[in-house]
């Protein structure tokens, strides 16, 4: 019997041949495939730039960086993602404020965000950078959240490694993840169990010109061969450091395979928009009806489903503990029968080197949250007798 993993890949054998090509070719590391890629991002979000880096990681580094987040600076992002959102703001020398998220959507909520401001300012601070994370394919309230931020003078970074074609309204009209209408940045991570894969990779785009030129120029050591720009000119092999960057470049051979999934992205997250209705049928009826709850997404929101999130529901007198002891009960059930789940995230703010930095907050929401979620198999290479095999499974250890 196959396992299911609760997110994979799907590769073809044209993904292969793009790469075997692009090994034949006379550019391995970052080239022209790589401006290639970049204008395929740039036309899956539809923002104006994109710069392709080696993670999505890095990608958030420079972002922080290019927003000018520097020592001393705080930056606010959430409890409920993967510690890199947070990271990114440290690697700059600045402080994460580290809050807490809706319960029902685990995105970033407003409240928390107008407290944290607030509580800022008392102290006479301002926040640099707000990362909000577009949560299991669903993008943040980005919209509000730009709001906010543009009253107390902050960049928004939208964490979108997991929402590369969600779509949320406002206003009558369609805004995608990570087109940069209602943020100033956004990330993207090519991880094998995100939307499209180059292995490892990642992305930050932006409409704004003066961004996209310096995030270039981070990318490459802080190096520059523009003209325009050099402080003099040696000659034609001239080139100069103007600022402390990385080698955070994607290899060409990467960018071939990110090419290669970009054709077929569209595809990949209609079948995962697939897999959630028949998942969330499955869930609005007896017996899983009663005993999870899927996680919901906000009114106006098309989520891209990077993850399928159940959330177990509390039965009759049960405490928290209790929800947490079965949801490692079910998890642990679930992967006798071949299916292997996954539960995201351990929050921010319980990780041992944040314990310092979170000092003392608490995080109702997000604890409550992470007690009882649990994230199903979920990539478009699942066939719909998979999708039934982890429903059945499912049922099975509800109703042992
Ligand atoms: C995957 C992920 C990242 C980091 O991406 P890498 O490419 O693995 O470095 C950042 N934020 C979130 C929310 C992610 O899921």
């Amino acid at each position: 019997m196959k396992t299911l993993p609760y997110g994979k890949q799907l590769i073809d054998d044209d993904d292969i041949a793009a790469v075997t090509a692009q090994l034949r070719d006379d550019w391995l590391t970052q080239g022209p495939t790589a401006a290639r890629f970049e204008e395929a991002l740039c036309g899956i979000t539809g923002a104006k730039h994109a710069v392709v880096v080696s993670s999505g990681t890095a990608a958030l580094h420079l972002a922080c960086l290019a927003a000018g987040v520097g020592p001393g600076d705080v930056g606010i992002t959430v409890t409920n993602t993967f510690v890199a959102s947070a990271n990114g703001i440290r690697y700059c020398g600045g402080r994460p404020r580290i809050i807490d998220v809706d319960a029902d959507t685990g995105l970033m909520s407003l409240e928390a965000l107008e407290a944290a401001i607030a509580e800022l300012a008392a102290e006479g601070k301002r926040p640099r950078v707000i990362i909000p994370v577009d949560f299991s394919g669903a993008t943040a309230d980005l919209v509000a959240i730009e709001r906010i931020a543009r009253a107390s003078g902050a960049v928004v970074i939208e964490d979108a490694a997991h929402s590369l074609g969600a779509e949320y309204q406002h206003d009558g009209r369609t805004f995608r993840a990570a087109s940069c209408a209602h943020a100033t940045m956004a990330i993207l991570s090519f991880h094998p169990v995100k939307h499209l894969t180059t292995a490892e990779g990642g992305a930050i785009t932006t409409n704004d010109a003066g961004l996209h030129a310096k995030l270039l120029e981070l990318r490459t050591h802080g190096i520059t061969r523009d003209p325009a720009k050099l402080t003099r000119n040696d000659g034609p092999w001239y080139q100069e450091q103007q600022s402390l960057g990385y080698n955070y470049r994607l290899t060409d051979i990467q960018c071939a395979l990110g090419v290669s999934q970009a054709r077929k992205f569209p595809g990949f997250v209609a079948r995962r928009r697939e897999i959630a209705a028949a998942y969330d049928k499955a869930f609005a009826r007896p017996p899983l009806a009663s005993r999870f709850s899927p996680l919901r997404v906000p009114a106006g929101v098309s989520s891209a489903y990077h993850l399928y999130v159940v959330r177990l529901v509390a039965q009759d007198g049960e405490s928290l503990d209790d929800v947490a002891a079965r949801r490692k009960s079910t998890y642990m059930q679930l992967r006798e029968k071949g299916i292997l789940p996954q539960v995201h995230y351990v929050p921010v703010h319980a990780h041992p080197d944040y314990k310092e930095i979170v000092d003392g907050q608490r995080f109702p929401a997000g604890d409550a949250y992470y007690a009882s979620c649990l994230s199903l198999p979920m990539y478009p290479g699942l066939t719909d007798a998979d999708v039934q095999r982890v429903i059945a499974a499912v049922g099975e250890v509800a109703s042992a």
